[in-house]
């Protein structure tokens, strides 16, 4: 071991949010209650290893209702959330299933049936093929709703009539407000919510970030690479000040070489991380330079969400 000495700063909160938590809790109580094997539609939450896990107790992930082998089974539908479509095509088939989307994200399809019912063309800003975006999009009939991914697109819009718009949950809060910005200029009675709606765990994981990430040489996200929220914070600590940000997964040798250089690296994980990942990677790095960890806790966090009755 290097003679060395480094600081970690631990961003807080970090990792789990409120429907990550629900979800998994979801799987775990249907195993339980229907015995395995449970299927799942899609990864219940994006992380490979909460995956991995849920495999051993005893759940099947499929993409599909049709990729289902046994209908007698459960299926659980992902924190995500699923077009319209899904439940209709699991009751045809009459494929029990339980329903694990976050509570936030029903919210928005609830805003965005909404506005279709009023009469409103809607925009969604968020990242194409996104399972979110998917199932948001899949709220109304015939594709109506438009997507914007970015401060280009929003610039191009064009439409008549009234307009209203929605977000995707685990979009940058930055990058948002402007594309807001654009499309308020555009459509200045556009209606929309109060801010966006970008939950309480992406914008407090987000605002953790940018307080500690231009205080450190380095610093390191704990995330798959197919998790929005997770991809999020390594963009908001580069515009943060720290350039050298990256997203740590399991695929992802730690990058020593680089770690022994520095004084302060930061530490976060996205929303559907274990902490289990977190305090694996500092073991990693104590076994090679000596390491002193400060938490720096942004705000407290206590939600929680109740579980689907037919679990109870
Ligand atoms: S990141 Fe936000 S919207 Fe997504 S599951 Fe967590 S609380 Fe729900």
């Amino acid at each position: 071991m290097e003679n060395k000495e480094i600081k970690i700063l631990l961003a807080a909160p970090r990792g789990f949010c409120a429907g990550v938590v629900r979800a998994i809790e979801i799987v775990e109580k249907a195993l339980k209650k229907y015995g395995s094997p449970v299927y799942v539609r899609h990864e219940i939450v994006h992380n490979k290893n909460v995956v991995e896990d849920l495999k051993k107790k005893g759940a099947i992930f499929v993409e599909e209702l049709t990729d289902i082998k046994d209908n007698s089974r459960p299926v659980i539908f992902s924190a995500h959330g699923v077009p319209k479509k899904v439940p209709e095509e699991a009751n045809k088939k009459k494929i029990f299933y339980v329903d694990a989307t976050c509570p936030l994200v029903t919210k928005v399809h609830k805003e965005a049936e909404r506005h279709n019912k009023n009469g409103y063309k809607i925009i969604l800003i968020g990242h194409k093929d996104h399972p979110e975006v998917v199932g948001t999009m899949g709220q109304i009939p015939n594709n109506k709703i438009i997507l914007v991914e970015n401060v280009i697109e929003a610039k191009k819009v064009n439409l008549s009539g009234p307009v209203a718009y929605v977000t995707q949950t685990t979009l940058s809060v930055d990058d948002t407000k402007e594309i807001i910005e654009i499309l308020k200029n555009k459509f200045p009675d556009i209606r929309g919510p109060i801010k966006e709606d970008i939950c309480y765990a992406t914008t407090n994981r987000q605002e953790a970030v940018k307080k500690i990430a231009p205080l450190c040489d380095m610093f390191f996200v704990i995330g798959s690479s197919n998790s929005s929220n997770s991809k999020r914070l390594v963009e908001v600590a580069k515009k943060a000040g720290c350039k050298n940000s990256e997203l740590i997964n399991s695929e992802k040798k730690l990058p020593i070489d680089k770690i022994i250089n520095c004084k302060k690296i930061g530490l976060t994980s996205g929303a559907s991380a274990p902490e289990k990942l977190v305090q694996d990677f500092i073991f990693d790095i104590k076994k090679h330079v000596n390491v002193t960890i400060e938490e720096f806790i942004s705000i407290k966090e206590n939600v929680t969400f109740k579980l689907p009755s037919v679990l109870n």
